[in-house]
């Protein structure tokens, strides 16, 4: 069985004292092992990203850009056999794999632009003769912990930007589907980053644990659950390191009655059942305002997801694949209980779905659940699944007050075709990024990606220019150079 190592000081290294099995989710079978990477192993990985830390940082941002540019076009001459790995391990179907390595390079793209980003701040004559301007230093060795959801993605957020900031980097990808992400570390390798630049450590908590205690790791970039956020922002602070943890959502998505309700439901499909509901940015609640809005959205909604199809990340055919695990499918299909026991009514039931010839796989069909109300644990908690929950309110101010007092801000949407509310609505609902008819309104890469309130703990955002931010520190210089009366001896004559 093949088993996935760690990429060490440039080298492929197998670490086999604790290993872990991997899943195909599709076919609920074991399709490989990945070695969970002990204490001595991490500190390797923090030694080798230490030593290649001084002549790393003082490469000249554009060389360092240079090899970005390569690792670009290597990522896209591999990006088929990319998708195939994401599928297998994670279960996305490939054009929806491709969206996300997508997403992903454009964040190499807008590493390519180190120089430019990192020209830092100049201001003559501050004083009388006096010179100031600020630069921006690399911090050292820095940590990034990634989760399953988008094995490629989610790490291409983090280590190309800190990379051409001039950090070293030690990333701990989710154990879940490390291939991909691996494969793509090793990518950047031979684009020509010298050894110990980038390394990756498969592993769990004990070799998170490391990455939060160890003093030569000067930050912590961290995507994925709200719990986890937590632990590792309050830990990495304790330790003195800068910490940025980008956790969960409940992301609501308000229909207005005035909205273009087939527009609406399209739009919803996608957003709600794309990956399965696997994405932070998934709308998992539609609040419609007003009775009749909400009893159109759902018949709607009813007959527009007959045709959806759950199955194999290998048919491009599939909407959507398996969720992650068994035990996440249990879970999802524990939410979708839970809420009936609570009096929502199931209008469109996935439990449980027939996939011919994936009779193991982990599926969940595409849920619509009508009547859920914010009492209910279904709609407090983040299911994270392809479950769409009807939430009826009877005034836009209702629908936003239902946002604003849900513990996550990470994602949220309007559909509607009056401007002035989607202005009003923009301008006063509680999280941090915004679509006014834009169901997932994921930042480009030259914005920067953060939620609000539970969902990120820490105060700069997710790629972007506060990543620029966030992997470096500000360096303030005033300078004054006396008269010594040096220019008087000087020569005209070109040097021979
Ligand atoms: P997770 O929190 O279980 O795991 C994320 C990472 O933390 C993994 O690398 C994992 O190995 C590690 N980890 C898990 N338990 C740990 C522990 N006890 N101590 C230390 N490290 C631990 O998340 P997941 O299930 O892989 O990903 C799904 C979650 O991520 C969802 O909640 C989703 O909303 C969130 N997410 C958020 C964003 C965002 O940008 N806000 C993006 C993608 C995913």
């Amino acid at each position: 069985m093949t088993m996935i190592g760690h990429l060490i000081d440039g080298a492929m290294r197998d670490d086999a004292a604790r290993m872990q099995d991997v899943y195909n989710p599709s076919t609920g079978a074991v399709s490989k092992q990945v070695a969970l990477a002990s204490v001595e192993t991490v500190e390797e990985a923090i030694a080798a990203a230490e030593r290649a830390f001084p002549a790393w940082r003082d490469t000249p941002p554009a060389k360092r850009a240079q090899v970005m540019f390569r690792f670009k076009a290597l990522l896209d001459a591999n990006k088929d056999k990319i998708c195939e790995m994401i599928g297998e391990e994670h279960g996305k179907i490939s054009h929806d794999a491709a969206g996300e390595l997508l997403r992903g390079i454009e964040n190499v793209e807008y590493a390519c632009g180190a120089p430019e980003l990192l020209k830092g701040e100049h201001s003559r004559n501050v004083g009388p003769g006096i010179d100031s301007w600020s630069e921006f230093q690399p911090l050292g060795v820095v940590a990034g912990i990634t989760p399953f959801n988008f094995p490629a993605m989610v790490p291409l957020w983090m280590y190309p930007m800190a990379i051409v900031c001039g950090n070293t980097f030690v990333l701990k990808p989710s154990e879940r589907d490390p291939s991909s992400t691996l494969f793509i570390a090793q990518l950047l390798q031979e684009a020509g980053l010298p050894n110990g630049v980038i390394n990756v450590v498969n592993g769990d908590k004990e070799a998170v644990d490391v990455l939060l205690s160890d003093d030569r790791v000067k930050a912590v970039s961290f995507v994925g659950s709200t719990p986890i956020a937590e632990y590792i922002y309050s830990t990495a602070n304790a330790n003195g390191k800068r910490c940025q943890a980008l956790g969960g959502a409940k992301n609501h998505a308000i229909v207005m009655p005035d909205a273009d309700m087939d527009n609406a439901v399209n739009q919803l499909l996608g957003a709600a059942f794309g990956s399965s509901g696997e994405r932070c940015m998934a709308l998992s609640v539609a609040v419609a305002v007003g009775d009749e809005a909400a009893d159109t959205l759902v018949a709607k909604m009813r007959e527009a997801m007959q045709p959806l199809k759950v199955g194999a990340y290998s048919n491009r055919e599939n909407d959507f694949g398996p969720v992650i695990t068994r035990a996440h499918q249990q879970k999802v299909n524990g939410y979708i209980d839970s809420a009936e026991a609570d009096g929502a009514t199931v209008v469109v039931d996935g439990r449980n779905p027939q996939v011919e010839g994936y009779e193991d796989g982990f599926f969940v069909g595409a849920t619509l659940i009508d009547g859920v109300t914010s009492e209910m644990q279904s709609y407090q908690e983040e299911i994270f699944g392809p479950v769409l929950q009807v939430v009826r309110a009877n005034s836009m101010e209702e629908a936003m007050q239902l946002i604003n007092d849900h513990e996550y801000g990470n994602g949220t949407c309007i559909f509607t075709r009056d401007g002035e509310a989607a202005r009003y609505f923009s301008d006063h609902i509680q999280v941090g990024m915004v679509g006014i008819n834009v169901p997932l309104p994921v930042p480009v890469s030259y914005h920067s990606f953060g939620g609000w309130k539970r969902s990120l703990f820490g105060d700069l955002h997710a790629y972007g220019p506060d990543a620029v931010r966030f992997y470096t520190k500000r360096k303030t210089i005033t300078q004054r150079w006396p008269s010594s009366g040096v220019r008087e001896g000087v020569s005209f004559a070109f040097p021979s």
